[in-house]
């Protein structure tokens, strides 16, 4: 066991989660390192890379940090939530995905990678999502201007929202607005 890693069990490191498996020889179950579960002692510690090799060591998965569950078991989780919260409480703001990722600490590509892996889209295409579902919301239900549900959703300029606007839903906001009212 590396240093590093018996930290991070030591820790209960959320950081360290799916990166790697601790069992316990005494007890034969194995955790995510974040699992709050008795601290171990470190002779009775080994580690693992994946869950399969924790599995054929014969250990099983331990009912409280469930390292087999499959939303538990990205670590990278809680920067898609904290990412996802970011674009819910700034979509007025014309936030970018450097934007986002300076608020996060990390670099815009890791950003990018994570978010991809968990989501399947971009944060940049989810960003567009919501700034766009909420446009059609706004031009559906409300007489705003053009220019004020462009700057709601996070364009400063009615424009650039009009040509964004057209380029995902193939019309201009004034046709969807006559087309759904
Ligand atoms: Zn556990």
């Amino acid at each position: 066991m590396k240093e590093i890693e018996w930290v991070a069990v030591a820790n209960n490191d959320d950081a360290f989660d799916g990166q790697f498996y601790y069992g316990v020889s005494t007890t034969l179950i194995f955790c995510r390192p974040s699992c709050h579960s008795k601290m171990p002692l470190r002779k009775h510690v080994s580690i693992f890379s994946t869950l399969r090799s924790a599995k054929d060591a014969g250990y099983r998965p331990c009912k409280r940090c469930r390292p087999e569950d499959l939303i538990y078991t990205h670590p990278n989780t809680q920067l898609v939530n904290k990412t996802l919260s970011i674009i819910e409480l700034q979509l007025t703001s014309p936030l970018t995905l450097k934007d986002m990722a300076e608020q996060l600490f990390v670099s815009s590509t890791y950003l990018q990678k994570v978010f991809m892996k968990e989501t399947k889209v971009s944060p940049s295409r989810y960003l567009t999502n919501v700034r766009m579902s909420k446009a059609k919301h706004l031009l559906q239900h409300t007489d705003l201007l053009v220019i004020n549900i462009a700057q709601s959703v996070g364009y400063q300029n009615a424009a650039h929202f009009s040509t964004a606007f057209q380029r995902y839903t193939g019309d201009s906001p004034t046709k969807f607005r006559t087309k759904v009212q």
